[in-house]
């Protein structure tokens, strides 16, 4: 994790799109028609620039300033000014990433290869980049946080969640990934090098603040987790007052293990009359949670009878540790009864986290690589074949993206110099 906090000037780049790079050199020499392009994508997206803090924005903005960029063959780079609060705009063309060499086509293969799975060091083999200039693109692309990046797609905060930990490891060490999902959308991914309560707290933490600076009025009304008791801890601690539910799902997976010493035929028809339980509770609305209580304990006997009485006391056990979280999920019928796309969202890091390896040690710039594949994640659209084909996470959920291409959108969205 980085700990250091580097004091850089604020970050106000606007990437714009320019459609082709002919335009862009032509505008280059007429001051007022590149402003106006410029001003009239800005309106066209729908965004407003971060001005200073003082500043309403209503003033006016000129060509300020000039550089070159040398290493892209002297591409030349123009700075606008507001002429009230004196906030300085560097406009980036569309075919040009901030900081870096690479260009976005490159940067384009070589990141949806990273998305799809390849290490990063085959994802550099497709095109002449070394892995370090890719990670380093993820990592740059994470310096813009989720909450930021899926707000500016009119994607509302989410009232309704899905939080667990997927574990991992740095080296030999044991690490955690505290991450919150709501629906295909990854809204914080963050990275603990522990499993209690405090780490939690800090790292779901930086969602809360995140979400409480865009909304002041934001809270969580329900989340669904395995039951962990640190992430219960502390959700409850940051959301006072959030309903917790316990995944359903997880609970059908579970009942298996707590049968010891029976026939497979026996803890087969158990498992089955379970799932029915849960089927018909979830079916029955207005009553669920009387009728689950009820069930829950005829279940309990059904086992001791089939079964035998350790059995039967062992899941009678187990019921009363985790009936609350199941009465939750039964009694808001908009609470996530299962943490499926959850597992999902953690499947997909997996793979890449894997491709991590060779730069994964405890001075890394762990979270912004995971913010940056967060990212990819969350608006890179699904293939062809897919349910959703052509359509990113985010259009899924409802939100919209600036334009048809999710590597502009990435660009864009991930600009600095927006609000
Ligand atoms: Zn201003």
């Amino acid at each position: 994790m980085q700990n250091t906090t580097r004091q850089t000037r604020e970050n106000r780049t606007l990437t714009v799109d320019f459609q082709n790079e002919a335009t862009y050199f032509q505008l280059l020499g007429d001051g007022k028609a590149f402003l106006e392009c410029v001003l009239a994508f800005i309106l066209s997206l729908g965004f407003q620039l971060k001005h200073k803090a003082t500043c309403d924005g209503g003033g006016c903005l000129t060509r300020h300033s000039h550089y070159v960029r040398v290493r892209l063959g002297g591409v030349t780079i123009w700075r606008i000014q507001c002429t009230t609060c004196r906030a300085v705009f560097t406009v980036l063309p569309h075919f040009i990433l901030r900081y870096r060499q690479m260009r976005p086509e490159v940067a384009r293969d070589v990141l949806l290869a990273t998305h799809g799975g390849l290490s990063l060091e085959l994802c550099a083999v497709i095109h002449h980049i070394s892995p370090m200039a890719l990670y380093r693109l993820v990592c740059a692309l994470g310096h813009q946080g989720l909450v930021t990046v899926l707000t500016r797609c009119e994607l509302p905060l989410p009232v309704y969640v899905l939080a667990d930990e997927k574990h991992s490891r740095c080296l030999t060490d044991k690490v955690y990934l505290p991450t919150i999902v709501s629906g295909r959308a990854i809204w914080h991914l963050g990275y603990t090098t522990e499993a209690s309560a405090a780490a939690f707290t800090q790292s779901y933490g930086a969602f809360q603040r995140a979400a409480v600076h865009q909304e002041p009025s934001y809270r969580v009304k329900g989340v669904l987790t395995d039951g962990f008791d640190s992430t219960t801890k502390s959700l409850r601690t940051l959301f006072p007052g959030v309903r917790v539910g316990i995944c359903l799902r997880h609970a059908l997976l579970k009942l298996p293990k707590k049968l010891v010493a029976i026939t497979s035929p026996v803890r087969k028809a158990l498992r089955t009359q379970f799932h029915t339980l849960w089927y018909r509770a979830r079916q029955r609305k207005g009553l669920r949670v009387f009728a689950l209580g009820q069930r829950l304990r005829h279940f309990a006997d059904h086992v001791a009878t089939t079964a035998g009485g350790a059995n039967g006391e062992r899941v009678r056990r187990w019921f009363q540790d985790k009936k609350a979280g199941w009465y939750t999920v039964l009694a808001d019928p908009q609470m996530p009864a299962t943490s499926t796309l959850l597992d999902q969202a953690h499947n997909t890091i997996e793979r890449k986290l894997f491709a991590m390896k060779g730069f994964h040690h405890p001075g890394g710039s762990q979270e912004a690589f995971l913010t940056g594949l967060a990212h990819l994640y969350n608006l890179i659209p699904y293939q062809r074949r897919a349910q959703h084909a052509g359509q990113c996470g985010v259009e899924v959920e409802g939100g919209h993206v600036p334009t048809q291409d999710w590597m502009l959108n990435l660009q864009i969205l991930t600009s600095g110099g927006f609000r």
